[in-house]
């Protein structure tokens, strides 16, 4: 059964397509149990600290493409990670040895006249702006809470700026306020493209596979050239002309279904592109799971098998090393949910005890909709359970947490949380980098991190003793999820 409408505009929010939550605590075999008998319900907090917006996780899948611009349709206050973006841009074209150029980021400058009487001759001039200082293939337009609350025509704008310009301009809708799971923001990005950059396929090219993911080291062209194979990086570091051509390649992967899950579907679902439905390939059960779906789908299972065996011989005498110095060694958890369940799957398979992971949403189902796909059910069954829980950055109840169970080590992926373990004297590893832990070889690269962060205590344990957390002894002493309400 379709899943993927791209005749709306909009894209649907995660809660309503997906049934994501933002609030759990319990383990992570229940959670998975709830979410298949549909007993799972939303908690909502009676008190909160700020989050992420999904005008944010839009802009980072667009803000980078080579020769597209983007018109942030917002007051100047939701373009503050602009310079993030231009960081990370710049950084990838530094690493990809490109001349080095700001990324396209323009903001339309929403003010309180605009707020009263409308802000749409503000985002034509902004857009015309954008055509005249960048000449980009396409401009996207990403809307924001204050141009959803006075209900500017943003997609009726796009479309007259289209004709103006003879280019295409791209409305996404991604207004913080439409979810509260900032994932969302990703879907809005990859609905537009889906609808409006992507042609079908002129050819096939049975070696191509299109690899979602952010902007993580090249890992794949090595991996994916022993199997014949060639990797297509989606979205970021992208140009329109490879978008357009996204239905050529032989499959989809994705290093992390939290991303792609709509792209990847809906690239099966309109474009005939199959989608690879496995875990996400971190720890070894992963990894040969992710590589042998992926040779079934592309006819390579031969390659694969050799693959596997050559990377596996290959680790073995580090990882035994490793599995016997980080034996019994106490990892906490947190990222993004799959990348979450990822991680989790990491310290097991290092010999590690896990005494709680904190995930920012949890999404009941892909958008595939197929079993193999379920990275935490995948967990369980492979390492077994695990106290989990699902907070969307909500701080007071992470540091809560870390300070009751004082793992070993914090490992952290958003570097706005990472603050909270050092700050508790924690060693606490922070790791951007999706690639890092991926495959045979990021079982190495996380083991060896681990070590290093864990036998170097002294910098975090400086920094606690110096330290006054905004946090009462009132609040420590409290349940960590004393707030988090019961459900509807
Ligand atoms: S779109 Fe809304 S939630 Fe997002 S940064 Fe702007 S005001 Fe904040």
């Amino acid at each position: 059964m379709p899943t993927i409408n791209l005749n709306t505009a909009e894209v649907p929010i995660r809660e309503s397509r997906l049934g994501s939550v933002t609030g759990y605590k319990g383990s992570a075999g229940e959670l998975c149990r709830r979410s298949r008998d549909g007993s799972l319900k939303e908690r909502e907090r009676s008190f909160t600290q700020c989050a992420t917006c999904a005008s944010i996780t839009a802009i980072c899948q667009v803000a980078m493409i080579r020769d597209a611009a983007v018109v942030n349709h917002a007051p100047l206050g939701c373009a503050g990670d602009f310079g993030n973006f231009n960081f990370i841009n710049r950084a990838g074209q530094a690493k990809r040895g490109w001349r080095l150029a700001n990324a396209k980021l323009l903001n339309s400058n929403l003010d309180e006249q605009d707020i009263v009487f409308g802000g749409g001759g503000k985002l034509k001039d902004a857009v015309r702006e954008a055509k005249t200082r960048f000449a980009p293939k396409v401009i996207f337009v990403t809307t924001s809470c204050a141009s959803g609350i006075i209900g500017d025509d943003v997609a009726g704008i796009c479309e007259e700026m289209t004709e103006e310009l003879g280019i295409p301009v791209v409305s996404i809708s991604c207004e913080g306020f439409r979810s509260q799971i900032w994932a969302t923001g990703f879907d809005a990005a990859y609905h537009a493209i889906l609808r409006r950059v992507m042609k079908p396929a002129a050819t096939r090219r049975p070696d191509l596979i299109n690899v979602i993911n952010f902007w993580g080291e090249d890992i794949f062209t090595d991996l994916f050239g022993r199997l014949g194979l060639t990797p297509n990086y989606v979205v970021p570091f992208t140009t329109i002309g490879q978008l357009e051509r996204l239905s050529e390649a032989a499959a989809t992967v994705q290093v992390c279904s939290t991303l792609g899950t709509y792209l990847a579907a809906g690239l099966e679902e309109h474009f005939g592109v199959p989608e690879v439905k496995a875990p996400s390939p971190y720890g070894i059960a992963g990894t040969d799971a992710w590589f042998r779906e992926l040779g079934r789908v592309t006819g390579k299972e031969a390659e694969v098998e050799v693959l596997i065996a050559e990377e596996k011989e290959r680790i073995a005498p580090e990882l035994a090393e490793l599995r016997e110095r980080l034996a019994g060694v106490r990892g906490f958890v947190s990222a993004g949910a799959v990348h979450g369940h990822s991680l989790i799957a990491i310290l097991r398979e290092l010999g590690m005890e896990v005494p709680g992971a904190c995930v920012w949403h949890h999404d009941k189902r892909l958008d595939h909709g197929d079993p193999r796909g379920d990275s935490l059910q995948h967990v369980v069954t492979e390492y077994g359970e695990v106290p989990f829980s699902v907070c969307n950055k909500q701080s007071f109840e992470l540091v809560n947490l870390l300070n009751r169970l004082r793992p070993d080590i914090f490992i952290v992926r958003h570097n706005g949380m990472a603050v909270w373990g050092a700050k508790l004297g924690i060693p606490t590893f922070l790791m951007g980098d999706e690639h890092f832990g991926l495959g045979y070889e990021g079982l190495l690269n996380y083991g060896r991190k681990i070590l290093d962060t864990i036998t170097n205590p002294a910098f975090v344990r400086n920094l606690a003793r110096h330290t006054r957390l905004p946090y009462t002894e009132w609040w420590l002493s409290q349940e960590p999820f004393a707030f988090l309400g019961e459900g509807a």
